[in-house]
């Protein structure tokens, strides 16, 4: 896959939006979850979702660090500022010391710390992006990742393709579990660039736009690259199930 990074555009969609008093932050938000998004190898069927953490004024005029994060109902290929509403971020990072929280609680308690409170509800990825600490963070549920994570021997496949580079969450269904084994997963290793959901997708991160962005398209190039790897790993274990098929 190739980068549709351009300088220019970025620059004309800071500008377009600032005459609407969004600020740059949230601008290139809007940049690259469209470029993700027209891209149809990592949005099958819509899925998908970004953020950023910026700060804004509260409509008390107040500033406050806040997380615009994908709402739903919004397509990545179309977004604008409308589509990514802003949520208090202390009230989303406090939920992680709870046990458990169910799927209505955390729409419930997402939507109670809208900026705007007529904005559509945050993606059920929301508390997974507050917390993790990067600025930006992009999600897909790209083919080519999917599928390596489908192999007969994705750990080891996983290993050579991405090393040290990608965490790897096992599957759990979205919501506040998914959340918090992803960031206890970030945490054991604060150093990787983004994490493996299994049988889900990846989220990749980084202090600008940009840097998420491109480390987007590289771990989808290289899991392409991973998968037609594959069927040699399978040839050099006799018992394997897709060997033993040929
Ligand atoms: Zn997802």
């Amino acid at each position: 896959m190739q980068s549709r990074w351009n300088e220019r555009d970025a620059q004309n969609t800071i500008e377009r939006l600032a005459g609407a008093g969004v600020n740059a932050d949230i601008a290139l938000r809007v940049y690259s979850t469209q470029l993700l998004g027209r891209d149809p190898k990592l949005v099958l069927h819509g899925g998908g979702n970004t953020s950023v953490k910026t700060r804004l004024p509260d409509l008390m005029g107040e500033a406050v660090d806040v997380l615009c994060v994908k709402g739903s109902g919004w397509d990545m290929a179309a977004i604008e500022p409308p589509g990514l509403p802003a949520v208090r971020l202390a009230p989303l990072r406090q939920l992680r010391t709870r046990d458990a929280l169910s799927d209505e609680d955390m729409v419930r308690l997402t939507r109670a710390s809208l900026i705007e409170p007529n904005a559509p509800t945050p993606s059920v990825e929301t508390l997974l992006h507050a917390f993790l600490p990067h600025k930006f963070a992009d999600h897909t549920h790209s083919t080519a990742v999917l599928s390596l994570l489908d192999q007969p021997h994705a750990d080891e496949l996983c290993d050579q393709v991405y090393g040290e580079r990608l965490g790897r969450v096992a599957y759990v269904m979205p919501g506040f579990a998914l959340a918090k084994q992803a960031a206890d997963v970030f945490d054991a290793n604060p150093h990787v660039q983004g994490l493996l959901l299994h049988k889900h997708g990846i989220f990749t991160f980084g202090a600008d736009a940009r840097e998420a962005y491109e480390r987007m398209i590289e771990m989808v190039t290289l899991a392409e690259r991973g998968s037609r790897a594959a069927a040699k790993l399978c040839l050099r274990r006799p018992s394997c199930p897709r060997t033993r098929l040929r």
